[in-house]
């Protein structure tokens, strides 16, 4: 068990600064916040250390820049935490350094100041040890709210996490571990998984954890063309993965029962025309989307899973494209549908939150919307997660 921010006594907070590693890495456009999920989630360990009187210091990253760019700063990210909160955020625009430190110093007992997207700095991703100093000293405490970022051994994630006495986790952290821990030791039975997304690399690991305890596997998206072609259908020019290709007819010949693929496909050669194909996909086409019959054959797998475990990750098809949307939204709503009829649902992916939102399913209508796309993949199959190791554990 990880020791977490309610086990420090409350006095022990008064008057300290903490640093919280949060994920505010969200899409901003043109200069405001579209999506902000990340940012409520962070809320209950905000309010909770604002409470106690903690100097509250918060450090994300944002994207991937090559170097102070505009259009990475997190200063959007204060302005909307401002608007959720109701309170006032202060912003400075450096993440270390003698200027953050004088604002810090000079901050009033409860109050919230984010700093500047820890990236300007190439030596965050290179977990470099001086900067690690760096962020270290800025604070007394310091608190991981970050799962989505926890298996990456950065400085802000790792380094400096080691140069600090109290290291605890935050409530956001907290929950994601207990849900996707249920998944990978304990789900409820009928246990089914929703698998689609592009990279088959990508989820192989968790697949390999996951299929021995999985009553059904429901494969859409991109990476069901590599399965269909091992199992003798024409895939065309649909996308396919010659590297996992041996995994993939491993995994077909071992739990080949428990898995199920599209029937149809919704397809298009390079015309922009599109239209619906059973079974093989000829030469020249490509699949972006599952066809209508198999959208209601995962609808009702989904929506009949009755009181059991059902976990998500990865869209149906191309679902950025209104023509290639279709089966990812009737997923979506058979989840949500799953949900109210008494299953736990679990969704894990960047494109799949973006996926439920455009299917108008609300957030809670599902039982764990978690912030993770690679970090829970990642955690399902096991491996090291350097940001949670780096964390005290309670006795
Ligand atoms: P998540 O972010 O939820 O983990 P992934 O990143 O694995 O999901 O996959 C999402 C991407 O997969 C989307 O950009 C989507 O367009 C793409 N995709 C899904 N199906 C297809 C397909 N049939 N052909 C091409 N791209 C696809
Ligand atoms: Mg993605």
């Amino acid at each position: 068990m990880l020791r977490s921010i309610s086990d420090l006594d409350d006095i022990q907070y008064y008057g300290k600064k903490v640093l919280v590693r949060v994920d505010f890495n969200i899409t901003i456009n043109n200069g405001a916040v579209t999506e902000d999920y990340r940012i409520r989630s962070a809320i209950p360990t905000i309010e909770y250390l604002v409470k106690r009187g903690a100097k509250v210091i918060l450090a994300s990253h944002l994207g991937r820049p090559k170097f102070r760019d505009h259009n990475n700063t997190l200063a959007p990210v204060a302005i909307r935490l401002k608007e959720i909160l109701n309170r006032n955020v202060d912003f400075i625009d450096d993440c270390i350094g003698p200027e953050v430190q004088a604002k810090i110093d000079k901050l009033n007992y409860g109050s919230i100041l984010l700093l500047e997207n820890l990236r300007y700095y190439p030596e965050e991703q290179n977990n470099d040890p001086e900067f690690s100093k760096s962020i270290s000293s800025l604070a007394d405490v310091y608190v991981n709210d970050a799962f989505s970022t926890s298996h990456r051994k950065h400085a802000s994630t790792y380094g400096a996490v080691k140069n600090f006495e109290i290291r605890l986790s935050g409530f956001s952290l907290k929950k994601e571990i207990e849900y996707i821990s249920m998944i990978r030791y304990n789900p409820k039975k009928p246990f089914t998984l929703v698998i689609g997304g592009s990279k088959i690399k990508d989820k192989i690991g968790a697949l390999e954890n996951l299929l021995p305890k999985a009553d059904k596997l429901l494969i859409g998206g991109a990476v069901a063309y590599t399965f269909l072609k091992a199992k003798g259908f024409k895939i065309g020019n649909s996308l396919f993965d010659e590297e996992h290709y041996e995994w993939v007819k491993k995994a077909l010949s071992l739990y080949g029962e428990k898995i199920l693929l599209p029937v149809d496909h919704i397809v298009s050669s390079e015309e922009n025309s599109f239209s619906t194909i059973t079974g093989d996909i000829p030469d020249g086409m490509s699949g972006f989307d599952i066809g209508n019959e198999t959208s209601m054959m995962f609808s009702s797998e989904i929506g009949g899973n009755g009181f059991g475990t059902i976990f998500w990750n990865g869209p149906m098809g191309m679902f950025e494209v209104s023509q290639f949307s279709a089966g990812t939204i009737s997923v979506a709503k058979s989840m949500a549908l799953a949900f109210w009829r008494g299953a736990t649902t679990l969704v894990g992916g960047g494109d799949s939150i973006a996926a439920l939102k455009k299917s108008g399913v609300s957030e809670n209508e599902v039982t764990h919307l978690s912030t993770g796309g690679g970090a829970t993949l990642r955690f399902l199959a096991g491996d090291k997660m350097p940001g949670i190791d780096a964390l005290e554990r309670a006795n």
